[in-house]
């Protein structure tokens, strides 16, 4: 998606530690008509699937997932990172390491908001090593509902995530993928 990756040249900062800062436009300060340009080119990309909900995983993919469920007209369900594991048979859980802060939530789900009758749309603002997105398709299975494909704002590529994800056979569209980044010079497939 040619705004974006103009965007991402414009106003991203790499970081130490693989890191692309894109706080001014999307994941602290939030660029609403692109991420409605965003929401468009996930349903441009999905047209042919049969989605009854969007799920995400708390915080930064919440405002992308609301804006692109506007163009699916379903839901939006997050999984919240909780600091107590509920045992109560209520809720599915599973574990995921963060990139961004390297440590290990815990990651909850209200059984009541996915069922096996759903067929499911991941999304998600970044995808590294895939731990969020193989956490939220861990959610899924347990529910026992249909995993339709992913919509990642920004891949990068080099890390392991892309793959292990197309490898599952799933419909994985990132609508910006970095191939390499330093403190200069951020390049795309
Ligand atoms: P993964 O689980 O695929 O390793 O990493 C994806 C998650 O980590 C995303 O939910 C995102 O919040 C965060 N993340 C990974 N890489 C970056 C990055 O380069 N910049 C930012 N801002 N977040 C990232």
């Amino acid at each position: 998606m040619e705004l974006l990756k103009q965007r991402i040249l414009k106003d991203g900062t790499v970081k130490p530690g693989n890191v692309l800062k894109v706080d001014s436009f999307l994941n602290h300060q939030m660029d609403i008509p692109l991420i409605n340009e965003i929401g468009k080119e996930f349903k441009r990309r999905f047209a042919d699937k049969e989605i009854t909900k969007i799920l995400t995983i708390e915080a930064s993919g919440i405002g992308i997932a609301c804006i692109t469920a506007q163009y699916f007209n379903v839901p939006v369900v997050f999984a919240k990172k909780s600091h107590s594991i509920n045992l109560d048979g209520e809720m599915y859980m599973t574990t995921v390491e963060s990139f961004t802060h390297k440590n290990v939530s815990n990651v909850i789900l209200a059984k009541r908001y996915l069922t096996s009758d759903d067929h499911v749309l991941l999304i998600d603002d970044f995808l590294a090593n895939g731990c969020a997105l193989l956490g939220l398709i861990d959610i899924v299975k347990e529910a026992g509902a249909t995993v339709e494909g992913a919509g990642i704002v920004i891949e990068k590529g080099f890390q392991s995530g892309g793959q292990t994800i197309r490898d599952m056979g799933i419909q994985l569209e990132s609508l910006a993928i970095i191939d390499s980044m330093d403190d200069t010079t951020v390049t795309f497939r």
